[in-house]
C-alpha cells in the first residue's frame, strides 16, 4: 500500500507483468512490420517508461520520437483545450506508430488523428499498454493493446496522480474505501489474547472479534452454528475452516463503517489466513500486523485452569481438554507465524506479567506500526 499526496493506492499491476506484456505487443507489431521502420511516437509526459522498454525490447531498426499535450485556454474562459504539439518531424509514406501508456476516454486520441489528419503518412498505428473498455467512448481501432482494465484511477509506471507517482516500475489503484487498522491477536489458548483485546479496542476504536465468542453466543442461543461447532469445542479440537471462515465473514460485514478490526482466535490454520486476506482485499483494506503473546505452556494450562473456576466454559474445566487445545495450536496454528513473517508483519510480544504491563507493551508496538 503506497500513499501519494492525500491518497491510499494498492497495488495492481507488478513489475512482472508489465514486463512480459511489453514483450508480448512488441512482438505483435514487430511480426506485422516485418522489416519496415516504423516510427515510434510516445505521447508525453505517461508514456515515458512504456516507450522506453519497448523500444529496447524491440528487435529491429525504429526511429522514436515524442508529442506532448500543452493545455490552452478555450473560446470560454472556463474551458481548457488540450493540444498535441511537437510533431516536427516529415512523415509521409511513413508507418507510425502512437505508443500510448493509457487509453480510457479516447480524447487525447481524437487529438492525436486530427494532428496526423494532414501528415500523409502510410499508416497510423495506435498500441496502448492500459485500456479501459469501459470509459472508452471513441470508435478509433486501437490495433495493439496490452491489458484491459477496469475504469479506476491507477498510478505508477508513468502515470501520476498530481505530479507523483510516474516513477513507480509497478502500477497501483486507488483504494476505494477509507482507510483502516487491521491486526490479528495471536497466541495460544490462555495467552490472554481476550483480555488485551478488550483494552486495545477502546484505546484504538476499532471492532474486535473473537471467533470463540461469536461460537459461544450461538451455542448459548442454540442456533444450527452453535450445535455444530460445540461438538468439536467441546474436544478442544478446531471447528472446520468453512464453517469459521463464512461466519467471520459474516461478522466483518456486520461493520461495515468500522475504523478497522482486531481478530482474536482467527485466523487458526493456513486456509483462514488465506481467506482473511482475500476478504481484507475485497474490501481494498490488509490485515497491517499479527502481534503475538508469546506465553510457556505450563503457564498456560495453569492460567485456563485457575478461568475454568469462574469462566463457566466447559473446554477450561479439564485438563485433558486444555492440553488438547494448545497440541491443536503446535498442530494446526503455530504455523501461521511463518505466514505473517514472510510478509514481515509479525511482532512477539511477551505475554506473561500483569495485565496492565502487557497492555503497555502491546500499546508500545502498535504505535509504532
Ligand atoms: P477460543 O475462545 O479462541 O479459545 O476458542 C474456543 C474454541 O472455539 C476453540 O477451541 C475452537 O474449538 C473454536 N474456535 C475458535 N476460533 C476458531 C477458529 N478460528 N477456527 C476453528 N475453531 C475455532
Amino acid at each position: 500500500m503506497i500513499k501519494l499526496h492525500d491518497l491510499h493506492f494498492k497495488p495492481f499491476i507488478s513489475e512482472k507483468e508489465i514486463d512480459a506484456t511489453i514483450q508480448r505487443m512488441v512482438d505483435e507489431v514487430a511480426a506485422q512490420l516485418k522489416d519496415e521502420i516504423p516510427v515510434f511516437v510516445g505521447v508525453l509526459n505517461g508514456s515515458f517508461m512504456f516507450v522506453s522498454d519497448f523500444v529496447k525490447k524491440y528487435p529491429k531498426p525504429c526511429e522514436v520520437t515524442f508529442i506532448k499535450l500543452a493545455s490552452y485556454e478555450g473560446v470560454k474562459s472556463t474551458e481548457d483545450i488540450e493540444r498535441l504539439i511537437g510533431l516536427t518531424q516529415d512523415l509521409t509514406g511513413r508507418t507510425v506508430v502512437i505508443l500510448e501508456d493509457i487509453i480510457d476516454s479516447g480524447n487525447t486520441l481524437a487529438e492525436i488523428h486530427r494532428i496526423f489528419e494532414n501528415e500523409n503518412v502510410k499508416e497510423l498505428l495506435i498500441a496502448t499498454l492500459f485500456h479501459k473498455p469501459e470509459a472508452y467512448k471513441k470508435d478509433f481501432k486501437l490495433h495493439y493493446i496490452g491489458i484491459d482494465i477496469p475504469n479506476k484511477f491507477i498510478v505508477g509506471y508513468g502515470l501520476d496522480y498530481d505530479g507523483l507517482g510516474r516513477d513507480l516500475p509497478e502500477v497501483y489503484q486507488l483504494k476505494t474505501t477509507q482507510h483502516m487498522t487491521n491486526f490479528v491477536l495471536f497466541g495460544p489458548p490462555g495467552a490472554g489474547k481476550g483480555t488485551q483485546a478488550n483494552f486495545l479496542k477502546e484505546t484504538y476504536n476499532l471492532v474486535h472479534i473473537s471467533t470463540g465468542d461469536v461460537f459461544r453466543s450461538n451455542i448459548k442461543n442454540k442456533s444450527a452454528l452453535g450445535m455444530l461447532a460445540k461438538s468439536f469445542m467441546d474436544k478442544g479440537e478446531l471447528v472446520p475452516d468453512q464453517v469459521t471462515i463464512d461466519m467471520l465473514n459474516a461478522e466483518v460485514e456486520k461493520n461495515a463503517g468500522a475504523n478497522g478490526f482486531i481478530f482474536d482466535g482467527f485466523p487458526r490454520t493456513n486456509a483462514q489466513a488465506k481467506a482473511l486476506d482475500q476478504l481484507m482485499d475485497e474490501k481494498d483494506s490488509q490485515i497491517d500486523a499479527m502481534i503475538a503473546l508469546e506465553v510457556d505452556d505450563e503457564v498456560l494450562v495453569q492460567r485456563l485452569l485457575g478461568r475454568g473456576k469462574t469462566s463457566g466454559r466447559p473446554d477450561d474445566a479439564d485438563e485433558r481438554i486444555i492440553r488438547n487445545r494448545i497440541t491443536e495450536y503446535y498442530k494446526k496454528t503455530a504455523v501461521l507465524k511463518e505466514y505473517y513473517m514472510a510478509q514481515d508483519k509479525y511482532c512477539g510480544v511477551d505475554g506473561v506479567g500483569n495485565i496492565s504491563e502487557i497492555t503497555e507493551r502491546l500499546i508500545k508496538v502498535i504505535d509504532k506500526l
